[in-house]
Formats: structure tokens, C-alpha cells, sequence
């Protein structure tokens, strides 16, 4: 049962009127389903109740249509229409007893309204500041204004409360949300009584949570979300004057919900933020209030969970990215199953579901938004098929998960893999710098696989077709992988690029088996996610004279989706790097490179001792090509399937592998589904005239 030393994360605690059963808090997190997806949302909140979380939150939800932030997939409260979809999230997360909280959002100077067309509002008359610099400006609320929208807050209220919810949380954080908008001295910049002093500043919110409390406080509690420093210096609203705020209005809400700075910061990625990266900003606020204190961090461990609430730090434990790759996080503490946590890797794959308006992944959990689409559930899996073992060539992040979830539906699995350990790419690139915690992909699946007796692991097996005929399996799951391409095959180049007979070319593989060149080198980045910048950094960190150069207008463009890219930049800078951008490779030659702007074409020579492409990836689809080649001898062999998934059927991140691998083994021995679509789908019902 649990253990004694985390019996402080179960005490229940008092939010205003309504109490948590626990310390166990799911701040309110993006999934990129929103409105368009609400049953697929619901149903995900509604597992993290099963999970054991003591208070769940929605992700934003846009509180009034004068304010939205198109083409962000959030939740919309404009009418009472809305009400219903917000009412199944609400039910779904009260149903094993944890408080229902919804996050009330006015974007204010970060709502571009692209959508509703609606001239932005807010404190004062500013460009509108959103990732895509959208050429919109807002107009500055006026007194009438201000009325109008503290008048749709007891609205928005109001209609969260028929909705079920038992907590509101008010959205002043991240640059994301009105509250921060006045309070801060670089987006309130008004001469009246709702500008200049800190307390003209928190005016507004004080009137908010005032006509809040009047309309609903009685059975709801109010959380009031603020970032810890606004990060632009001593304009913004920095971590002296939120302490300042806080003191100054002791009781305002019934918990202080409090994010790290911008959203790159609170949601920082493990190459960049340790757990409990905020403690600092945090320590001692505790002393300035009555309240209790929410606070996030990427906690998965619960010592250091239990360490924050002991000290007084925080009284909640507030999780995203936790409870993400782990939505029974909490029932595994109070189990005394820690060992069984499957711990975030902060990847921040999760968040790209969110930037590209898609629908979230996580590479940890493949389950996640799919609970609803697919009726997959993190901790279950659908019984065992007809047939009885399974194969599985490779043990990278695809291999590992379908063998892991093969193993949990009863299927005798055996996994060969031809190194000398397990954990294919996983292991390499987490020896890069600042991927350490992505290890935890291979450790989890590892541990749960040893405690299962009807899997056997098989190291040092690079099998072929002949010898997987030979065993006689009956299904074979081919996940052996793919390798970096050294012919400049990627993007730019769709035929291999002309390289000089001479060229000292490396490949990220090279450089991960340690093949590491020295000298001036340079990192040629068209494939565009980290592996580019973080190679540049590790040869820049080893004595090489580095220029990256890609045809990209930023360093690891993708990582613009997981929040990185801001912090690479900068990074690479420091560590010595030259940065090239737009720029391209032309020709390769023992001691120089040719490169082309992207715009103009004219070109320009590089000198350099080497050059490590970071283009595509070439799938490693021998065994497969091979089985299928001798499809005549499979009955024979006793073989029913064959079946290629993860970087070997088409290479991309870990997140995608470890959605295969999950894939294949919730399908194996499934009815064929025909043309049928694989997953569910909600449409929006046609209004009747
Ligand atoms: P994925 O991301 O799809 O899981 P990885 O490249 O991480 O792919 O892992 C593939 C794994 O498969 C590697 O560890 C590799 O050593 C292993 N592998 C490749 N070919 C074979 C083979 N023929 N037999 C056994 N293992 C193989
Ligand atoms: Fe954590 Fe990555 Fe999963 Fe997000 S996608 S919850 S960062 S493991």
C-alpha cells in the first residue's frame, strides 16, 4: 500500500467552498482538440478521473466572442449552447470524485479574433501579440467597455456553473489571459483609475472576482492563474511585483494558481527545465496569503511532490505534462505502485498537437485523445485474439511498445534485437545533450517487461528472413528502424546532392556511435526538428569550429510547435555556433561547401574540414522486403502476419514509434475494418434552416 511518506499528497483541502480529496491538481492543459474534438476532451479528463487526480481542469476556454484566439483549437463559452458540450467534460471529471474546474479566458492583447472579426479589446491599444505577429491591432477598453466585460464574466460564470463545474479558474498568465493584461505595466499603460499604481493595476481583477463571488461564489471556488514573472524585466509583471500583488490582496481568490513565466517557461522542456524549475520564483509567497497555493513544475516524482507540499511551498501539486504521459499518476502514488509511474519525458510533443491544430500525442502515452476516438485506455487493454505469439524484430521505441502492450493483452512475445542492448534510437540520442530524461522512454517499458513472464528479450539477434521462417511465429511486427541519410536527400534535395569524391560527410548516426569530426564543420539542418541544433551544440561543446547552416528561416524550425526553438537560438549562440539561415547546400567538396540563398539562389563558398547532414531518414525495410518477397512459404512457416510499423515503415519522432508500436498491438487479430474510418469522429450538428 501507499507509502506513509506520501500520505500529505491525499490530505483533502478546503478551495473556497468546495474540497479537494486530495493534493493532486491538473492545471488546465492544451490538447488540441477543443471545441472541435469536445467528446475526445472529455473523455481524456474523464480518464484522469478514473486516474485519481483530486481537481481537473479544462484547457482555455474563450469566456466571450469579442475575444479568441484563432486558429488555437481551445474551448468556447459564448452562448448557452455551449453548455452542454462543457457539461459532458464536467460530468466526466466529477465521476470518481475530483472537483471539476473550468478556465476562463479573455484574451485580451492576445486575442487576434480572426474568426469572429470583432475589434480586439484591450487594456490599452497595442499590436495584438501572438506567435504569428498577426497584423491586427487592439483598441483600448473604455469604462463602458470595462463594464460590459466584467458583466460577461458573471455571464460566463453563470453558464459555467449550469455546466456543472465546481471551480473557476480566472486566466492572468502565460501573456495568455486579461488579468496579466492590466496588471502589467507593458500592456496597461492607461492613466486612469484602472492604470499605474499596482493597485489601480489590479483593480479590474479585484471588480471580476468581487461580481464573481457575488453571482456564483456561494457553491463555486475561484482560482485566479498568474504567471510568476511576465520574463521581460522590470516592465513586465515581474516576480517582485507579483509578490507585492499577492500581499496586497491576501484572500482575492480562494487559491492562487501560479504558472512559472511565459508559456516556453511554465511549459519548459527537459533540455531546458529541470523538474520544479519554478521553486525559486515560488518560495515564500505562502507567507503573503491565507490561501493555498497551486504551483507546476513537471513534477513525476512524488518525493519531490510531497517535499513541496511538506515545506510549504505549495499546498497543491499542480501537473500537465504528468498527467499527460501518466493519467493515473495519482492512483499509482496511493497504491504504492511508483514504480509503475510512467514519467513525463518532457518532450513537449504534446504541446504540437496544440501549435499545429491537430490533436495531441504524447510520446509517453499513446492512448492520449484517443481514449474517446479509439476507446483506448491507458491502463487497459482489449483481450487477447485468436492467435497466440507474437515477433517482434527491433527494440526502439515502436518495438518496445508493442511489446509491452502485446504482453498485457496475454500474447507469448519474444523480441530480437541485433545491438547489445535495448532501446534503438532512444538510447543514442538520449546521450545528446540535454536529452537525458528521454531515456525514460526505454526505462519504463523496460521495467514492466521484466516483471512479465511471457515476454523474452533476445539481445545481439540481428535476424533476417530466413531465420524469422525458421521460428515459427505466427505474427511478426518488423520495427527495425532507419537510418540518417548521407546523400542530402531531404527537403531541399529530392535526388541525392553532388558530393566530391573526397567530402568528409558524418551522419547524426555517426556522431551518436561516436564518428565525431573536428575542425571546422559544418551542420548542414534540412530535416528541421532538434537533431540539427542539438549536434551543433555537442560538437560546438567538444572544441569544433561550427556553422549551421539550413534553408529555414530558424534554427530547429519545428521546434517552434514544442516551445524550444526560443531557447535554441540563443543556445547555440552561446556555445560558439555560426547560424546561417535561409541558406542552402549546393555542392559538397573535400574542403569547402557551396551554399544558395533560398530567395535569390546566388551562392556562396564555406570552408570547412567536414559537413554533417542532418537530411532525411532512410527506413530499414530489409527483413520486411525480404518476408514479403517469400509470402508463398509463410503458411508453411506457420506465419499469419507480417507487419512493418515505427521508423522502419516511415521515420518521425519517437512519438510517432510509440503510437505504432501501440497501434499494432491493440490491432493484432482485430476484424478487418474494410474502408472503414479507424477512429471516431464528432460533426457539427447543421443548424436546422
Ligand atoms: P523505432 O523508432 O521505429 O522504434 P529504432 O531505430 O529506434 O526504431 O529501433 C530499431 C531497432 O531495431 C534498433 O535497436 C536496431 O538495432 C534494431 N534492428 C534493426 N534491424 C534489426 C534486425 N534485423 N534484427 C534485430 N534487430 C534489428
Ligand atoms: Fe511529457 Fe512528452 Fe508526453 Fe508531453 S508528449 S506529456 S512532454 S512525454
Amino acid at each position: 500500500m501507499r507509502d506513509p511518506r506520501y500520505d500529505i499528497l491525499f490530505e483533502p483541502m478546503a478551495i473556497g467552498p468546495v474540497t479537494a480529496k486530495n493534493r493532486l491538481y491538473q492545471v488546465p492543459h492544451c490538447n488540441g482538440g477543443g471545441y472541435r474534438d469536445p467528446s475526445a476532451a472529455a473523455e481524456m479528463r474523464g480518464i484522469k478521473a478514473e486516474g485519481g487526480w483530486g481537481v481537473i481542469f479544462t484547457e482555455q476556454c474563450e469566456m466571450h466572442h469579442t475575444s479568441e484566439i484563432t486558429p488555437f483549437i481551445e474551448l468556447r463559452l459564448w452562448e448557452d449552447k455551449d453548455i452542454p458540450m462543457l457539461r459532458k467534460m464536467s460530468e466526466r471529471m466529477k465521476s470518481h470524485g475530483a472537483l471539476a474546474g473550468i478556465q476562463l479566458a479573455y484574451s485580451g492583447i492576445n486575442g487576434p479574433n480572426l474568426y469572429t472579426k470583432e475589434v480586439p479589446l484591450a487594456p490599452s491599444a497595442l499590436p495584438i501579440r501572438t506567435f504569428t505577429n498577426d497584423p491586427v491591432q487592439a483598441r483600448a477598453l473604455d469604462k463602458s467597455d470595462i463594464k460590459d466585460l466584467r458583466r460577461w464574466f458573471v455571464n460566463a460564470a453563470k453558464r459555467s456553473r449550469e455546466a456543472g463545474f465546481d471551480l473557476i479558474c480566472l486566466y492572468g498568465a502565460h501573456g495568455f489571459g486579461i488579468f496579466q493584461h492590466f496588471l502589467s505595466r507593458a500592456t496597461n499603460q492607461r492613466s486612469d483609475e484602472y492604470g499605474g499604481s499596482l493597485e489601480n493595476r489590479a483593480r479590474f481583477v479585484n471588480e471580476v472576482v468581487a461580481d464573481i463571488r457575488d453571482a456564483v461564489g456561494d457553491t463555486m471556488g475561484i482560482t485566479l492563474r498568474v504567471s510568476l514573472d511576465e520574463s521581460i524585466g522590470t516592465l513586465g509583471f515581474s516576480n517582485a511585483e507579483v509578490r507585492d500583488f499577492i500581499e496586497m490582496n491576501r484572500d482575492l481568490p480562494d487559491l492562487w494558481d501560479l504558472a512559472h513565466g511565459t508559456w516556453e517557461d511554465c511549459s519548459g522542456p527537459s533540455r531546458f527545465k529541470e523538474e520544479g524549475a519554478q521553486e525559486q520564483l515560488v518560495r515564500g509567497i505562502h507567507e503573503l496569503t491565507d490561501k493555498p497555493i497551486v504551483g507546476v513544475g513537471r513534477f513525476t516524482s512524488p518525493d519531490v511532490m510531497a517535499k513541496m507540499v511538506r515545506s510549504g511551498t505549495l499546498d497543491f501539486i499542480g501537473c500537465a505534462r504528468p498527467s499527460i504521459a501518466d493519467p493515473f499518476l495519482p492512483k499509482k502514488i496511493e497504491e504504492g505502485r511508483v514504480e509503475d509511474i510512467r514519467e513525463c519525458i518532457g518532450c513537449n510533443i504534446c504541446i504540437t498537437g496544440d501549435m499545429t491544430m491537430s490533436i495531441s500525442r504524447c510520446t509517453q502515452n499513446p492512448t492520449f485523445m484517443e481514449e474517446w476516438r479509439k476507446g483506448w485506455h491507458p491502463e487497459k487493454m482489449n483481450a487477447k485474439g485468436a492467435s497466440r505469439s507474437v515477433l517482434v524484430v527491433g527494440s526502439g521505441p515502436a518495438g518496445l511498445e508493442a511489446a509491452w502492450a502485446l504482453c498485457r493483452r496475454g500474447y507469448d512475445v519474444a523480441v530480437a534485437e541485433a545491438r547489445t542492448e535495448i532501446g534503438g534510437r532512444v538510447v543514442r540520442e538520449a546521450k545528446l545533450p540535454g536529452l537525458s530524461a528521454w531515456r525514460r522512454v526505454v526505462d519504463y517499458r523496460q521495467y514492466q517487461l521484466s516483471q512479465r513472464g511471457n515476454v523474452e528479450i533476445y539481445l545481439e539477434s540481428a535476424l533476417d528472413a530466413d531465420s524469422i521462417l525458421d521460428f515459427g511465429f505466427e505474427n511478426i511486427c518488423i520495427a527495425t528502424g532507419a537510418t540518417w541519410r548521407a546523400d542530402g536527400v531531404a527537403r531541399q534535395h529530392v535526388v541525392p546532392m553532388p558530393i566530391a569524391e573526397g567530402a568528409n560527410i558524418y551522419t547524426p548516426d555517426d556522431l551518436m556511435e561516436g564518428t565525431v569530426p573536428s575542425g571546422k564543420v559544418i551542420v548542414f539542418d534540412d530535416d528541421h526538428y532538434y537533431m540539427g541544433g542539438v549536434l551543433a551544440e555537442m560538437l560546438a561543446k567538444g572544441g569544433a569550429d561550427v556553422t549551421l547552416i539550413t534553408p529555414s528561416a530558424y534554427v530547429s524550425d519545428w521546434t517552434n510547435n514544442t516551445l524550444e526553438q526560443i531557447a535554441i537560438h540563443p543556445r547555440l549562440v552561446d556555445a560558439g555556433v555560426e547560424i546561417v539561415l535561409n541558406r542552402g547546400l549546393t555542392e559538397i567538396h573535400p574542403h569547402h561547401v557551396v551554399s544558395n540563398c533560398v530567395y535569390t539562389n546566388r551562392t556562396q563558398t564555406y570552408e570547412c574540414d567536414a559537413v554533417v547532414m542532418v537530411a532525411a531518414r532512410k527506413e530499414n525495410s530489409a527483413v520486411y522486403d525480404g518476408l514479403k518477397a517469400r509470402e508463398g512459404e509463410w503458411a508453411d512457416a506457420g506465419l499469419k502476419s507480417v507487419t512493418i510499423i515505427g521508423d522502419a515503415n516511415a521515420p518521425g519522432p519517437i512519438a510517432w514509434a510509440t503510437y505504432a508500436g501501440h497501434r499494432y498491438a491493440r490491432e493484432l487479430d482485430g476484424a478487418d475494418i474494410g474502408d472503414a474510418l479507424p477512429f471516431r469522429r464528432e460533426i457539427t450538428e447543421l443548424a436546422l434552416d
